[in-house]
């Protein structure tokens, strides 16, 4: 298939054929791995006006083919003019805000954070003189009291993990537009099939491409999506940090990539069924998904979000010790840290996103020892649910 204009097409069609090397090389229907650490230079030199720097074929440079078309995929999937691709979701986020932010520098941070960004951001940043306020992200009207002479960036996620929040994303690129800030999104739970940040006018938008990008539970990868010249400034800070993606780690996330619209559809509507059924179940407390019609934010979010994805939590009115008895006794989710692959994954928060914060972080974050989080696959939805009535039963 040509691409004469792969951006005007579905996404769905984008998903198996934007940036697709034309013609394919080799021949090949699907590229294969490129797995050579360096390619070959031209000896005599680079070409007239061309850069040394674009002469070298190197993996730690993600411009092996395998890289240029995965970065081109998802550039073109997320409606940004550059992609970049990291060795996990935590080098992508590392690299960008160590581009975005220099020492004594100040970050508008969301309150609810994958545990992995809180440590790197409260921890990390502040060694190297970078400090933070932490912000309510679904409340906009809070954050200019927060700001300081030197506050750069604001970083928020499009969907909380483990609360299912939504913060505003609209108003944080209206906001950083006016002051002069940097946006940033963590857009992992959401992916560019329900939410597509950069068309809102964030920078850069975020992804642990090890979740639903990839979606089969077998890589860490991480990607970066924006402007050339942003993605261009993170690119080239990853190269020297070293946290490039592996051309077989490429190969395995542009094959993932391809059922992504697929995989959501079916997860969507997996987690929706399954928040419903929870919602009515006498034992349950409370249940957080945005698809349910008691969640805070959801109205306002149907404008920039066109599903809730794949991950819910909820409250047993039992707490901690019924949560654990439960986790033992159903028999389709495995209980495992990660979400977005095909199968459906359960696990409590203290137990893995958020092992690594205090209990009075994880308090201050929501996060109550009770709390289960349960990430959809594709399975059959019936069973599931029939799986979820017979362990609550117990
Ligand atoms: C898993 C995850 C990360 C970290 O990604 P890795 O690929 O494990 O490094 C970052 N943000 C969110 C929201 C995640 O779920």
């Amino acid at each position: 298939m040509t691409q004469s204009d792969p951006d005007r097409m579905q996404f769905d069609t984008r998903l198996m054929h934007a940036a697709a090397p034309d013609p394919p090389i080799g021949g090949s229907v699907v590229t294969p791995i490129f797995q050579s650490a360096m390619g070959v230079q031209p000896p005599e030199g680079p070409a007239p006006g061309q850069d040394l720097h674009d002469s070298i074929r190197y993996i730690r440079l993600h411009n092996t083919p395998n890289h240029l078309e995965l970065q081109g995929r998802l550039a073109s999937l997320a409606g940004a003019q550059a992609g970049l691709v990291c060795a996990s979701g935590m080098a992508a986020i590392s690299a960008s805000l160590l581009t975005v932010l220099q020492p004594g520098q100040h970050l508008l941070v969301s309150q609810q954070l994958y545990g992995g960004s809180h440590a790197w951001i409260h921890a990390e940043l502040d060694r190297l003189g970078i400090t933070s306020t932490t912000i309510d992200g679904t409340a906009p009207s809070t954050w200019a009291a927060a700001l300081r002479p030197e506050t750069k960036a604001i970083y928020l996620e499009t969907i909380t993990n483990p609360l299912l929040r939504l913060p505003d994303l609209p108003a944080a690129a209206a906001f950083a537009k006016e002051h002069g800030l940097v946006s940033l999104t963590d857009n992992t739970l959401a992916t560019p099939a329900l939410c597509r940040p950069v068309e809102l006018g964030i920078d850069l938008s975020l992804h642990s491409a090890t979740k639903y990008l990839n979606g089969h539970s077998d890589i860490l990868a991480g990607a970066v999506l924006g402007s050339e010249e942003l993605v261009g400034e993170v690119a080239s800070r990853l190269t020297l940090l070293g946290g490039c993606l592996d051309p077989n780690a490429c190969f395995l996330l542009t094959r993932g990539l391809k059922t992504l619209g697929l995989r959501i559809e079916r997860q969507c509507s997996n987690t929706q069924a399954l928040a419903e059924f929870l919602d009515g179940h006498p034992a349950v407390e409370h249940v957080n998904y945005p698809g349910l019609p008691h969640h805070p934010d959801s109205e306002h979010a149907r404008s920039w979000l066109s599903g809730w994805g794949g991950l819910l939590s909820f409250e047993l009115a039992g707490g901690e010790a019924a949560a654990r008895s439960l986790v033992q006794a159903l028999r389709i989710p495995a209980y495992a840290p990660s979400l977005g692959g095909v199968e459906t994954l359960i696990t409590l928060p203290v137990d893995s996103s958020h092992a690594i914060l205090s209990p009075s972080e994880r308090e201050a974050a929501g996060v109550g020892p009770g709390l289960v989080r349960v990430a959809l696959g594709i399975e059959g939805q019936q069973d599931i649910i029939e799986d979820f009535a017979q362990a609550l039963e117990r």
